[in-house]
Parts: C-alpha cells; sequence; structure tokens
C-alpha cells in the first residue's frame, strides 16, 4: 500500500478542493457552526483486541486479580460510570459519549454470560472471562446503560464493535441487541470502529476487529432499532487515497440506505505512542494538506450527510478552525473528560467551555450555536452578549457555565505549566 505524499499535491487543485467544500458548506448548512456539551465517560480500557493504532488499552490479564503487576488502567462499575455522569449533568451536560475496551467479562445481560460460561473454551472461542476473575466487575453492557441514563441525559455509546462483543457466541440479531440497549436508556450509536472499511487495511491495523461487512450490518442494525448513528473514518496511518474514497462509497450508500447518519467525522491518526510507530510500521502521521483534504472532500462527497465534525482534540485550535473554511460545519464538544487521545499522545487539552467556543467561532466569522446531539435542538448565541456562557439545552442547563471561574483558572493555570 502506498500512502500519499505531501509532495505529490498540486496545492492550485488542492486549493479549489477546499473552496469547492466551503461553497457546499455555505449552501448546505450556512455559517453557524454548532457544538455541544458533552462528557466522555469511558467505562474500562481492559482490551484484548490488539489493534496496532491504539493505546487506549491495557491487556485485560493485567485486570485479573492473580495478576502480579500494576497499571494505569480503570475499570468503573455501572455505580461509578452513574456518580460521573450524574455530576456532570447536574453541571449543566446533555450528552455523555461512553466508548471502552472490549472488557473479556462484559456481556450483554445475565443471559448473555449464561451462553458464555456455557461454551467448551470461553476465552479462545468467545474472549470471555467470567467477571469474578477480575478486581472490578464493570457489570453487563445493559446494566451500564442504565446505571449511565440520568435524568434525560443523551446517551451516545455502543460502536459497532461493543455491538459485536456485546452478541459475541450467539445468533443475536445487532438489531434485537440495540433495541435492548435502547430499552435500557441506549439514544444513539458513535459509528467509530470504522477506522477504514476496507479489510486489506483493517487486517494490517485492526485483524482482531469485525470486517468492513460486520461494521456496516451492525450499523444498520442500530438504525434498524431506531436509533441515530454516526460515522467516523480514521486515516493517515497505511491508508491511502484509494482506501479512503473507497470508505466514503460504502459511508455514501449507508446513509442511501438507511438515513440515519447525523454527522461524518474524520479522525485524524494520532500516531505517537501507538504500536504502528513504535515498531516502525509508520512513521507519521497525515500532513496538514491531506487533513484538509479528508475534511473538503467528504462534505462534497459525502452529499447525503448534513454534518461534517472537525476535531480539535485530533487537529489542535488553529488546524481546526482552518478545516471550518474546508468544509466542516461541527465542532464537536465540549468533553468534560476524555482519555483516547490523551492516552495516544495527543496534547490539545481535554476541555472546551463555551466561552472557548464563542471566542474561537466568533475569530473566524462564523456563529456559534449550541446543539443537541441529534441536530434537533439548537440555539444561536450572540458573542456580543459577553458571556460567560454555558449550556441551556439539557434537563439541568440553564446557561451556567460547566466549569466554575475558579476550576477555570486552574485548568489554564496546569495548561500553560504543562507546556512549559
Ligand atoms: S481500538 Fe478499541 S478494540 Fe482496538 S485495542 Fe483499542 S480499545 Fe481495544
Amino acid at each position: 500500500m502506498t500512502r500519499p505524499s505531501a509532495a505529490d499535491l498540486d496545492p492550485e487543485r488542492k486549493e479549489a478542493v477546499l473552496a469547492a467544500a466551503d461553497r457546499r458548506r455555505a449552501e448546505a448548512v450556512g455559517e453557524a457552526v454548532t457544538f455541544v456539551a458533552n462528557l466522555n465517560n469511558n467505562v474500562t480500557t481492559a482490551c484484548n483486541t490488539g489493534c496496532l493504532f491504539c493505546n487506549f488499552k491495557d491487556a485485560a490479564r493485567r485486570f485479573e486479580t492473580d495478576h502480579d503487576g500494576s497499571h494505569d488502567g480503570f475499570t468503573k462499575t455501572p455505580a461509578e460510570s452513574r456518580a460521573t455522569v450524574r455530576a456532570a449533568v447536574e453541571r449543566g451536560v446533555y450528552e455523555v459519549c461512553s466508548v471502552s475496551g472490549l472488557h473479556p467479562a462484559f456481556a450483554l445481560n445475565d443471559e448473555h454470560h449464561e451462553v458464555l460460561r456455557g461454551l467448551d473454551s470461553p476465552a479462545s472461542e468467545a474472549n470471555y472471562t467470567p467477571p469474578e476473575r477480575y478486581d472490578t466487575d464493570p457489570g453487563t453492557y445493559v446494566e451500564q446503560m442504565r446505571a449511565m441514563s440520568v435524568d434525560g441525559v443523551h446517551l451516545h455509546s455502543m460502536t459497532p464493535e461493543e455491538a459485536y462483543h456485546a452478541r459475541r457466541g450467539t445468533d443475536w440479531s445487532y438489531e434485537a441487541v440495540y433495541r435492548e440497549l435502547a430499552d435500557a436508556g441506549l439514544n444513539s450509536a458513535p459509528g467509530t470502529a470504522a477506522e477504514i472499511l476496507v479489510d486489506e487495511v483493517r487486517e494490517v491495523i485492526c485483524p482482531g476487529k469485525i470486517g468492513t461487512d460486520g461494521w456496516i450490518e451492525a450499523m444498520e442494525g442500530a438504525m434498524a432499532a431506531g436509533l441515530d448513528a454516526t460515522a467516523t473514518i480514521m486515516y493517515g496511518h497505511v491508508d491511502n487515497e484509494m482506501h479512503r474514497a473507497m470508505h466514503l462509497k460504502r459511508v455514501r450508500d449507508l446513509q442511501d440506505r438507511t438515513g440515519g447518519i447525523t454527522e461524518f467525522v474524520p479522525l485524524s491518526f494520532v500516531h505517537e505512542r501507538t504500536p504502528l510507530y513504535r515498531h516502525g510500521v509508520v512513521d507519521g502521521g497525515a500532513t496538514d494538506a491531506e487533513d484538509e483534504l479528508m475534511i473538503a472532500v467528504s462534505r462534497l462527497f459525502l452529499d447525503n450527510v448534513e454534518n461534517i465534525q472537525t476535531s480539535w482534540v485530533k487537529y489542535g485550535d488553529a488546524k481546526a478552525l482552518k478545516t471550518l473554511s474546508c468544509g466542516a460545519n461541527d465542532f464537536m464538544g465540549t468533553i468534560l473528560s476524555e482519555e483516547i487521545t490523551k492516552r495516544a499522545g495527543g496534547s490539545f487539552g481535554e476541555f472546551r467551555s463555551f466561552d472557548d467556543y464563542v471566542d474561537l467561532i466568533a475569530s473566524v466569522g462564523r456563529i456559534p450555536v449550541e446543539r443537541s446531539t441529534d441536530y434537533r435542538r439548537r440555539r444561536r448565541i450572540d458573542p456580543d452578549d459577553g458571556g460567560p456562557f454555558g449550556p441551556t439545552l439539557g434537563p439541568n442547563a440553564d446557561g451556567t457555565p460547566l466549569l466554575s471561574k475558579r476550576e477555570r483558572a486552574e485548568r489554564d493555570g496546569e495548561a500553560a505549566t504543562a507546556d512549559d
């Protein structure tokens, strides 16, 4: 597989593509830049899947009670998840996003535990080890959904890969699994774990994951169960332009069939501290030009997906702002807690306040708009109102900033020290 090189790009043609995408964005969604008040609550870092682009996981063996030695991973019980979400909801957060490692003790529900325990070799056949073997029992997926579904918060969780884990060893359909999760409080599914939807790439970077067809089947199951979903691409590793185009075509076809994808999220590979980089399979991530083009081509090619998201976590503020003029219109969320990118070597902080968002978006002449997860509720914010600004769309959101003045000062002070 050949990676594109910055030297291969014709700068004039690149600028023409970016300008066309910016025009398309203006026609499709106008000048608003949306963002959401959200919390990341990742339940566990225990995972045996071994994706080579990931440094979020910790080998699940280390979490077993009889294992000697320490690790800096974590597993939260349903009660701990609930406490984390409740505290955020009380501050005004109205979306909780939860994506976790595939803990071998996770099962959909008690019936699933029984099925998995009954296998001849649960560990090798279905990556299952019973919860009593671990220091902390993550509970079932259903229990975690119930726990995080606090006071009308929007629960965005259960990627296609997690849904596969929640039905492994059974012949249950994805639709049935997602229906049970929806009954327990799940509101929408993140279309992450997509990476590149081309099996020759997946076999290199994530051979332990479901294939392209499995990912698409799971997404269709989520939407058949009545859930909205997002879709992603994680690019800039061993993939080339052909793989990215094939991926976009699969997402566009899926959207033509289902209509349930609310946003598309290009995720630039963060290479530091990943096995792909440590083992010399890649020597870096995408170039700035590739990042800009990925956003622009997504806007132009996915003419059936309204919202294209850019990520300050992956790109940093300056490049993320630039991508708002290359086709992006959504600026993700406040992220009260974020583990995944930090552990992979990202260094762009863990939280954006509403004031940060208003300043950043106004600085490029666009209109800050607070949105609900499903984009159906929106509130335009006028920077001239002066702030401080806070969320208003959630059950406990009354416009109060998510962090107090003192907390923000502490955060800014810590950020300055870390940068030094
Ligand atoms: S990407 Fe997900 S499934 Fe793969 S190793 Fe990391 S946590 Fe596990």
